[in-house]
């Protein structure tokens, strides 16, 4: 058995090197992720044995990966001292599709029928994407049974390969490429730490290029939660965050059903998109027992948590899945379902545990989670859950949840009630707001334009419908006494909307108002005019939405509609012109004046006959 062997390549064997060795796929690197990746099974794998006791053939080594190259002679070696590959195996593992990387593979070709350089990335075809760099490789192999001897593999690509016995090998395997001229940049130092760093730093085993370690944090996603001490969390996050600063959040979180998955997901302290430096990108990493299959991986968590930082490891994933197959593939939205329901699950547990962290949470990132009330349907309900905002019932400053809106509720009250306002003072002065501090009822302060968006996608919460306070259909609880009787605002009213005539759709006594005179009602049951505005900044080039005329409401027992009621029989010109900046005064407290200045000099005439 010990002499020198010519063997063929199994024929699929050598369709497949064809398609590597004429390949001009451009992410060549993989071939370093798929030689580590198999020197950190070998190494696992002798751990195994020699931990259910069999004997081992230099035992006192440790298992370990060494990467040298050298530039000068255009080779790169990777050694590891694993379990090592016996005659038998070498012709197995090296020399048939006995492996999954290249079956997956050669079934796609075959379905296919015409063989695409461009898959050969897609698929890592493991051990023989050395061939993508490599004009001859050399495997040296001791196998980690005593009995067993050295053996030297040694291949072109083409036909097949020679196997010869060799002396004094050390246990486990070499791997030596002797590099194409155009792939001569993969004997650089500089280029191998790179693509080492990119997709192994997680290897569980060290990693030396040209004897310095490459590998030093460890993936403590996969350790026992309670084994791992706070610099470690914090050195971890560093190196996947890119961020100096602590987190603000920590979740890890394995399951083994329906996936098994081992993740550890940050929260920044900071919100990077606020700072100026545009949209970001999810940072969350995909990992297959601790190798690496996407940097930032799309499609992995729903857009609006793009702000997550972290890891997730599924051993359920194929470690040759390809980046485009990756995004659609049901794994992945199975992964993205349980991940971003437990992530809601731990931000509402926060939000009970640690309100102050989860204030600071939602000053930094609430509007990613109005964001995906209005555009993630799934989670809709269990992020309108985490909304926070200001009430009526609470002081300035304080915030409350939908949840404890609903449980201050009157009984006779059935809807959750909203207004915004640029802030609280303009909240509270609102014509919109009387009713309901008449009512005693709490409305929720929004602050924020796109609030009445969230507010509208959202819907209801908890069996109670989200009402804007001035869609809101409802009266004083007692109508104010004095004023104006039934038939004398009727006609009043009737008088207004000839008076005003296009300005307003329709002129009605109010049973809303306490303080002000009157009040417009947008005639759009649904839209309201800061969201006409929103819908205006957004389709930049598209037809202006046109705002509706609004419903003009009066309140008859305000002295001024009853003094107007009196001067209009007198001076009809002198009522229209109070008519008039009644109209404006109600739409500058809607906010709807586009220009104050077209009424100043209606308010000087007005002024002019009042001190005269
Ligand atoms: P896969 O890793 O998907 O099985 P590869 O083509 O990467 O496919 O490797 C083929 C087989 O060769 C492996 O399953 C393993 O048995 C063997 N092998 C490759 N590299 C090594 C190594 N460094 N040490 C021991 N066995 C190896
Ligand atoms: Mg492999």
């Amino acid at each position: 058995m010990s002499q020198h062997e010519t063997h063929h390549f199994q024929a699929e064997i050598q369709q497949l090197l064809n398609i590597v060795i004429h390949s001009l796929y451009t992410d060549k690197e993989i071939f370093v992720r798929e030689l580590v990746s198999n020197a950190a099974d070998a190494c696992e794998k002798l751990r195994f044995h020699q931990s259910s006791g069999q004997p081992v053939y230099q035992a006192e080594i440790a298992p370990a990966i060494l990467v040298t190259t050298d530039e000068s002679a255009g080779t790169i070696t990777i050694t590891d001292t694993g379990l090592g590959m016996t005659h038998g195996e070498l012709v197995e593992n090296l020399g048939t599709i006995a492996h999954s990387g290249t079956k997956a593979f050669l079934k796609q070709l075959a379905e296919d029928k015409k063989p695409d350089a461009g898959l050969i990335g897609q698929f890592g075809v493991g051990f023989y994407s050395a061939f993508m760099v490599a004009k001859r490789v050399t495997v040296w192999s001791r196998s980690f049974a005593p009995e067993e001897q050295g053996w030297q593999w040694t291949s072109e690509g083409m036909g097949g390969y020679d196997l010869a016995p060799a002396a004094d090998l050390a246990r486990g395997t070499r791997i030596t490429l002797e590099l194409k001229d155009d792939a001569k940049s993969f004997s650089q130092t500089g280029t191998i730490e790179g693509v080492i760093q990119r997709y192994s730093s997680f290897v569980p085993f060290p990693i030396e290029l040209n004897a310095k370690r490459l590998n030093t944090v460890q993936a403590i996603w996969a350790r026992n939660k309670n084994e791992i001490t706070e610099e470690e969390y914090n050195e971890f996050y560093t190196f996947v965050g890119h961020d100096h600063e602590k987190p603000l959040f920590r979740l890890s979180f394995s399951a083994d059903a329906p996936l098994s998955i081992q993740s550890l997901l940050f929260v920044p302290s900071r919100n990077f998109e606020t700072l100026g430096m545009g949209r970001m990108d999810s940072e969350v990493n995909l990992y297959c027992r601790k190798v690496l299959i996407q940097s930032k991986a799309k499609g992995l968590f729903p857009e609006w948590l793009r702000f997550l930082k972290g890891v997730v490891d599924s051993e359920d994933l194929p470690l040759n899945i390809s980046r485009e197959t990756m995004q659609d593939t049901s794994l992945l939205q199975k992964l993205n379902r349980v991940l971003t329901g437990r992530f809601l699950k731990f931000l509402e547990e926060q939000s009970e545990k640690a309100p102050e962290s989860y204030a600071k949470f939602y000053a930094e990132y609430q509007r990613f989670l109005k964001e995906g009330v209005v555009t993630d349907f799934t989670h809709k309900e269990a992020l309108g859950k985490l909304l926070r905002y200001e009430s009526s019932a609470l002081a300035p400053g304080q915030s409350t949840s939908l949840a404890d809106y609903v449980k201050r509720l009157p009984s006779d009250q059935t809807e959750i009630y909203c207004l915004l306002a640029a802030n609280r003072a303009a909240a509270e002065a609102s014509p919109y707001f009387e009713v309901f501090k008449e009512r005693g009822w709490e409305v929720l302060f929004l602050y924020d334009a796109w609030d009445e968006f969230v507010m509208e996608h959202l819907r209801a919460f908890d069996g109670k419908s989200l009402k804007l306070a001035e869609k809101a259909e409802l009266n004083l609880s007692a109508p104010k006494p004095g004023g104006l009787s039934e038939e004398a605002s009727g006609e009043l009213a009737r008088w207004l909307k000839e008076t005003l005539g296009d300005k307003v759709s329709e002129v009605r006594a109010s049973r809303r108002l306490v303080e002000s005179p009157a009040v417009v009602v947008d005639s759009d049951k649904f839209m309201t005019a800061s969201m006409r505005r929103i819908m205006k900044a957004m389709k930049q080039d598209g037809p202006e939405p046109v705002a509706p005329k609004p419903d003009f409401e009066i309140n008859p027992a305000h002295p001024i509609l009853a003094r107007l009621d009196a001067v209009r029989r007198t001076d009809n010109a002198l009522a229209a012109s109070v008519a008039e900046q009644i109209l404006d005064n109600a739409r500058v407290a809607a906010g709807l004046l586009e220009d104050p200045r077209a009424m100043l000099s209606r308010l000087n005439e007005l002024l002019e006959k009042v001190l005269k």
